[in-house]
């Protein structure tokens, strides 16, 4: 018979998960499924990082991180993508609306213009 593993046992209850199913993180820690499903969604057993853009979850090496603090995974990051994409939308939105702006401020414009002329010419 080969010789018994070490037991592992779970860091936050003490159970022993040597045959139970378990969980290790970064720091070769055990976790039983109870405790690691109860545990703080921040720690990320593996130190996944959700890409912004994408959605995807990277491992941190595997990601940039932008000023906004925002992970961009290198596939996105290859492809072009700096930011999540509700600031990339709002950065294309923002100079869109300034030219519909433009647009319906002309319409008026030229709408009061031709309004003024027609009654120039209905008064001659
Ligand atoms: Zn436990
Ligand atoms: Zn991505």
């Amino acid at each position: 018979m080969e010789k018994a593993e070490k037991s592992k046992v779970c860091r936050t209850c003490g159970a022993d998960v040597t045959e139970a199913g378990r969980w290790k993180n970064l720091q070769d820690e055990y976790y039983c499924e109870a405790c690691f499903a109860k545990r703080p969604k921040k720690e990320d057993p593996q130190g996944l990082k959700r890409c912004s853009w994408c959605g995807a979850k990277v491992p941190r090496q595997k990601c940039h991180k932008n000023r906004h603090g925002e992970y961009i995974c290198r596939r996105c990051g290859d492809a072009g993508h700096k930011e999540s994409r509700v600031r990339t939308l709002k950065k294309k939105i923002r100079p869109a609306g300034k030219w519909v702006l433009y647009a319906v401020g002309a319409v008026v414009v030229i709408a009061v213009a031709y309004k003024v002329f027609g009654m120039l010419a209905g008064r001659m």
